[in-house]
């Protein structure tokens, strides 16, 4: 056995109804006094209420999803004006984006309190999109220093986004399998999260507001993002990533949608992937499993449900032609990736 793997240095505190507690605790313990608070408008009551007494400097609420370049640096000039000691992030993906946008450019640290399965909170990738281009990379200043987990704040996240969220933390673990730095220790991570979210998915579907179903999904969420954060982008976040920079398509939708092709496409070319896959599915083949557990979600299943139009596939084919990751396991060409995006597209799942 020969490989390199990057274990990301973090705490993370997982406990059910107590993310008040353990944040106060973990900003005691640092010893933090001017907190910088990002959550959305609709999510403030609940940053309110999981903050309590802590000592904050400044509220902040102006989010968006892939982080616009604008919105950084009014967060950053927010920063900068209350002098704040950490930033303490209460929301999705959008939230984390955008407390990880001030921390490159200000070495802040960041607690992240996630509230959707998006799993940003546990990777060093940042993102800003401008002018149509979204732009990523990796930084260690963007890592949160802690993650609180508390699954009940999951329990108003709406089944169809839970779905999609939690399809999205899916195709971290999948994609991790073949991509770049992909080693043993993230396909171990990777595997153990698909049995996680496979468990816990179809249990949030059909309760949203059962507690057991919410840590399953959540817990998978965690190891998918540890597991993408150490093989990096595959081809299927490549594809997304241009999705999501150029039409602006809704990030977690995009992902459960497309994640089929790329495992369909992927799947044959990359057997011992392939066979980890079907395992932790626990189902004759990775995209047997995939089908059975999207069939009990009412997943997402077309590009152009969410705005996509046909003239739009040429472009990002030709982009995402430019951006194959190294050692994809099978070859892309501008015939397969076309006839890929386009059953994306029109919701032509892969039999
Ligand atoms: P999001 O953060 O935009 O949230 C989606 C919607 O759900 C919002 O309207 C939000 O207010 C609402 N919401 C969130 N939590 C809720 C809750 N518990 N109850 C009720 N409503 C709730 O979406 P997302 O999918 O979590 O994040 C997407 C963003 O995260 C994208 O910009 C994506 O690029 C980024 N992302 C980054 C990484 C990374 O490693 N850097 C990984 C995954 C996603």
């Amino acid at each position: 056995m020969r490989f390199v793997h990057d274990t990301l240095p973090q705490r993370v505190r997982f406990a059910s109804g107590e993310a008040a507690g353990q944040l106060a605790e973990e900003v005691r313990e640092r010893g933090y006094s001017r907190l910088m608070v990002i959550a959305t408008e609709s999510q403030k009551a609940l940053a309110e209420r999981i903050l309590g007494e802590l000592p904050v400097a400044v509220w902040h609420h102006e989010v968006a999803m892939h982080v616009p370049a604008g919105l950084a640096t009014r967060g950053r000039e927010v920063a900068a004006a209350h002098h704040v000691d950490v930033l303490v992030a209460v929301g999705g993906g959008s939230t984390t984006g955008l407390a990880k946008a001030i921390a490159l450019t200000t070495g802040l640290p960041i607690i992240a309190v996630p509230t959707t399965y998006a799993g940003s909170e546990a990777t060093s990738v940042w993102g800003l999109t401008e002018a149509g281009r979204k732009t990523t990379g990796m930084d260690e200043r963007v890592l949160p220093q802690t993650v609180v987990y508390d699954a009940s704040l999951m329990l108003t996240l709406p089944v169809a986004m839970s779905v999609a969220s939690g399809l999205n933390a899916l195709a971290h673990s999948i994609d991790a399998m073949w991509a770049p730095r992909a080693n043993p220790i993230s396909a171990a991570l990777a595997g153990e999260g698909i049995r996680a979210l496979n468990a816990g998915l179809p249990k949030v579907a059909a309760d949203p507001t059962g507690l057991t179903g919410r840590e399953h999904a959540l817990y998978g969420a965690y190891l998918s993002a540890v597991a993408f954060a150490s093989a990096g982008s595959g081809l299927h976040h490549k594809i997304c990533h241009v999705l999501g920079g150029m039409l602006d398509l809704p990030h977690a939708q995009t992902h459960a949608v497309v994640l089929p092709h790329v495992l369909a496409f992927n799947g044959p070319a990359a057997p011992d992937a392939e066979q980890r896959i079907a395992a932790a599915f626990e189902a004759p083949s990775a995209n047997r499993g995939l089908a059975t557990l999207r069939s009990t979600l009412d997943a997402p299943t077309a590009l152009r449900d969410y705005g996509m139009t046909e003239d739009a596939i040429a472009p990002v084919v030709e982009a995402v032609l430019a951006a194959v990751p190294a050692g994809n396991p099978a070859p892309v060409t501008a015939e397969n990736l076309t006839a890929l995006l386009r059953a994306a597209w029109e919701g032509d799942l892969p039999r």
